[in-house]
């Protein structure tokens, strides 16, 4: 168990200039540029990264290349890049607390959440992954007795991992872990506001063997080495994770480019449905209100939108509130924190914004709705709730991305579900129900790629995590996040 006084002894430790990594080597941007990193806990100056260039970018690409190429990690016997996948698993643990005080002073999560989801995720995640590793075989299809047809699983080559601010290391190992278990090399790019434990996690994987090339990284803005990986004739697969906007750029590029696959893990607008049959409505409550305003609601799953049958509406609504009231914002590295701040002034200031637009659609206020803490320097907010939300409200379908919860009233279960499709995302879902058909009708009838039902959040790396609708495609977690990273090979041979 992590004790206070332990996290507290790391809430101010120094954190030196960081560097990019290329071909095994910390280094600089050839430009000697740099970005200073902001603490979204008080304002305060962290640190720099090196602000990567075009001209990074591509010799970090490059090195990607030479390493696929020359079979140094994909041409080991699978037993050895098992064995250093499972010692960088290892070095992680040993390195947990200060993974996670450092991602918290970086991206604003409560460490109480923060050492779960991020080194405690990344750790299982890594591990999964390794231990997969020599567990895949190929295939031999059942074809007529004059010939045989052979399925191999190759690696695809140069892959480009692009990475959010909310959960860095957890969704870095998502991608980290089967591309690299896979084979292939990776260039990744971490968040221009979360990158320092996604890069001390990679150097973490040089340290326990991982051949130099295999695992670049290259840090700056999204408009510059983020498009240089989009457009790069020599990237073979972009895994993302992050904003609709983006991967729409991704998409474009990929056409204009060399057509390498694109696999998106976008946005949210998940609809947390709640029917008057709920067997314990507080308990409902409290998860639902855990469900949106955890981590100050960065969370892609959240539940941003609760559905509510009409005639438990009010009463519900009054028991959310009382659960929102409750929660705990505040000091990221308290462990008592509940909700820690948002990531970035923009961001918070796009969480203000939805609220004003909410009540000028004709939105009522019913909770929160402010900036708070600014005596701290840092950016904080109140878990909101708008109530009297119409489905074409713009906060009824557009992806907030902060601690506002649009709640909206239906009549009857066909009348829930189509207010639950009614967006363009597809993401994830809740359902509470006493009623065992009915949960499994939801299950069916939800268009999203998750569905939580009488609970909300937690499954672990076992179940693959991926949206449908213009929420993405592909899938992070279990054995399914292979397919992103295999080649199908046949081989026909005439006996
Ligand atoms: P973002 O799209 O702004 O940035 C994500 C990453 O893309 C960053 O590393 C950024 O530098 C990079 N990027 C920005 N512009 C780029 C460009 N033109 N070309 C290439 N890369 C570029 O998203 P964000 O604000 O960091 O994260 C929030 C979004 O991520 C939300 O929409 C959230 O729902 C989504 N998200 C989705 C999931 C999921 O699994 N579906 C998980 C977490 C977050």
């Amino acid at each position: 168990m992590t004790d206070q006084s332990q996290i507290d002894a790391l809430r101010d430790k120094p954190i030196p200039p960081q560097n990019l990594l290329i071909d095994g080597e910390l280094c600089q941007s050839a430009s000697g540029a740099t970005d200073d990193v902001i603490s979204p806990l008080n304002g305060a100056l962290l640190t720099t990264t090196p602000a990567g260039t075009k001209e990074d970018t591509e010799r970090a690409i490059h090195a990607a290349r030479r390493a696929f190429d020359d079979k140094r990690w994909r041409g080991m016997p699978p037993a050895a890049r098992k064995k250093i996948m499972l010692r960088w698993a290892g070095l992680l643990e040993a390195n947990m607390l200060d993974l996670a005080v450092l991602g918290v002073r970086n991206n604003g999560t409560e460490i109480g959440m923060a050492l779960k989801a991020e080194p405690g995720s990344a750790i299982a995640t890594i591990r999964f992954y390794a231990e997969a590793i020599d567990k895949i075989y190929g295939e031999i299809a059942p074809t007529a007795g004059d010939v045989m047809g052979l399925i191999h699983k190759e690696a695809v080559g140069v892959v480009a991992a692009i990475i959010p601010w909310n959960f860095p290391l957890m969704i870095g190992a998502w991608k980290l872990g089967p591309a690299l278990a896979a084979g292939n090399s990776v260039v990744l790019k971490p968040s221009e506001t979360a990158s320092l434990s996604l890069i001390r996690m990679a150097e973490l994987a040089l340290e326990a063997g991982l051949p130099p090339g295999v695992l670049n990284v290259v840090t700056g803005e999204g408009k510059i080495v983020g498009e240089t990986l989009s457009h790069s004739m020599d990237v073979d697969v972009i895994v993302f994770t992050g904003s609709g906007a983006t991967g729409r750029r991704l998409l474009q590029a990929s056409a204009a480019s060399n057509m390498k696959r694109c696999y998106l893990e976008l946005g949210g607008k998940s609809a947390n449905v709640v029917f008057a049959d709920t067997k314990d409505l507080s308990e409902a409550a409290a998860v639902s209100a855990a469900g949106i305003f955890r981590n100050s609601g960065q969370v892609c799953v959240a539940g941003s939108r609760l559905l509510v049958e009409r005639s438990i509406h009010n009463d519900f609504v009054a028991e959310l509130a009382k659960a929102a009231a409750a929660i705990r914002v505040g000091d990221p590295l308290d462990l008592t924190t509940q909700a820690g701040a948002v990531n970035n002034p923009t961001q918070l200031a796009q969480n203000l914004a939805f609220v004003e637009t909410a009540q000028a659609e004709g939105g009522t206020l019913y909770h929160g709705g402010n900036q708070i803490l600014q005596d701290t320097g840092g950016y904080f907010m109140e878990p909101t709730i708008i109530t009297d939300v119409a489905e074409d409200h713009t906060v009824a379908q557009k992806e907030v991305f902060g601690p506002v919860l649009a709640v909206t009233p239906f009549e009857d279960e066909g009348g829930a579900i189509r207010l639950a499709n009614s967006t363009d995302y597809g993401l994830a879902g809740g359902v509470w129900t006493s009623d065992l058909s009915r949960a499994h009708r939801m299950v069916r009838e939800m268009r999203t790629g998750v569905v939580h039902v009488n609970t909300y959040g937690g499954p672990d790396v076992t179940v693959p995590m991926g949206g449908v609708k213009q929420s993405g495609n592909g899938h992070d977690k279990s054995l399914h996040a292979f397919e992103k990273y295999f080649d199908l090979k046949t081989a026909w041979f005439k006996l």
